[in-house]
């Protein structure tokens, strides 16, 4: 048993994905404990991005300060169209938002549970895809702000989803779709003004991940429930650690608990 704050696993890109989780430091490989023990613990704390500890967050993994006063959780992190740093015009932290926004990002299609369209920093792929399930993917348009993807976003959400059906992602792999063909005639939907961002390698991503057995009536557990959460692991999927008795635990929504945690 160790004592430590839970954040998000990371991941690499191998067939199938490796899963790492950083415990005080140090980062253990969980896809080596596939079919044994895990035991995490809630010591009933939290820790936000502002280093204070509390009894429970205000919102998501935020405490009430942050949460409206951080750049972390302004409106434009969780709604991309908002962005207004490349017009030079300040949210809540104008030099954050540029380092955030002024950079390359991606508009892709993904085949998580089904299609959907989504957008990320160029930097952050596979990443991004691994952390959402998603079993394929292709990238659509590459553009130079955060906001220009956000707004192509808001066009295709009209004939494509934009969220992840979690339950059906977790529950089996979808079937295949082709995204080359999905493509072509998506980017006939992309606004005239930013169809030059279009891009025209149409490589697919494949991506398999490391699970036994998949859950079937799917038990999501919250450590703010069940404060002491134990089983065998059956797999790993997106940010999910499956257990046994069709249980899933979202590892990266417990992201600064404060937890004591074992493998074994
Ligand atoms: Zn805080």
């Amino acid at each position: 048993m160790q004592k430590a704050i839970l954040k998000k696993m990371h991941s690499i890109f191998n067939d199938p994905i490796d899963y790492l989780i950083s415990l005080n430091g140090i980062e253990y490989k969980l896809n080596d404990y596939i079919g044994k023990h895990m035991t995490i613990e809630w010591q009933k704390k939290v820790v936000c991005h502002c280093g204070k500890e509390f009894s429970k967050f205000y919102r998501a993994s935020f405490c009430y300060k942050c949460y409206w006063n951080s750049p972390l959780a302004s409106q434009s992190i969780f709604k991309p169209e908002l962005c207004t740093a490349h017009l030079e015009i300040e949210e809540r932290d104008l030099e954050f938002e540029k380092k955030l926004q002024l950079a390359d990002h991606y508009v892709y299609l993904a085949n998580s549970s089904g299609l959907k369209v989504g957008i990320t920093r160029a930097t952050q792929v596979p990443t991004r895809w691994i952390d959402q399930g998603a079993s394929q993917a292709i990238i659509l348009a590459l553009v130079p702000n955060r906001r220009f993807s956000g707004d192509i976003e808001v066009a295709l959400k009209e004939y494509v989803k934009d969220k992840t059906n979690w339950r059906k992602m977790l529950s089996s792999e979808p079937d295949q779709l082709n995204l080359k063909e999905i493509k072509k005639d998506l980017i006939t939907k992309v606004p005239i003004e930013y169809q030059k961002y279009i891009y025209t390698d149409d490589s697919i991503t494949n991506i398999s991940f490391p699970v036994i057995k998949y859950p079937l009536k799917i038990k999501s557990l919250k450590l703010e429930k069940t404060n002491l959460i134990e089983g065998t692991i059956n797999g790993i999927k997106g940010q999910y650690i499956f257990l046994d008795n069709d249980r899933v635990f979202n590892v990266r929504s417990h992201e600064g608990f404060i937890v004591n945690i074992d493998f074994n």
